[in-house]
């Protein structure tokens, strides 16, 4: 496969490709997420991405189209946090029940102890008293 050509629309692009063999073309088309996720990731929004694209010359994406990627990422994130939150607390009820840190009065609680870690200097974690 060959690289023929990219078709850009704003931050989106299709990349074209051709096999030399059965002169098929395939299309590999990038992700519209990556903008307006690179934006949550430094804390931006849409009128300094704007504005950032503005001073280099490169087009745009549209406040709507923003607004609908961004949502649908704020999902994802939480849905993907709220994932590893409940993993983590089933791990630590896990090992309370399995060293015995239930209170007995309230079956429900688990007691979970926290060890909490700090980085050195050295760079080397040492426990926090
Ligand atoms: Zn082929």
């Amino acid at each position: 496969m060959t690289f023929v050509r990219e078709v850009r629309s704003g931050f989106y692009s299709d990349f074209v490709f051709e096999c030399k063999m059965c002169v098929i073309e395939k299309k590999i088309s990038s992700t519209k997420n990556t903008a307006v996720n690179s934006t949550i990731a430094v804390g931006i929004g849409y009128t300094q991405l704007s504005e950032f694209f503005a001073g280099l010359e490169v087009p745009s994406i549209s406040a709507n189209t923003y607004q609908f990627i961004q949502t649908n990422l704020q999902k994802e994130i939480q849905n993907t946090a709220w994932i590893k939150m409940k993993k983590a607390g089933e791990e630590e009820k896990k090992l309370a029940l399995e060293y015995g840190n239930v209170d007995v009065s309230e079956p429900h609680y688990y007691i979970i102890t926290f060890i909490i870690f700090q980085c050195s200097e050295k760079g080397e974690l040492e426990k926090v008293e």
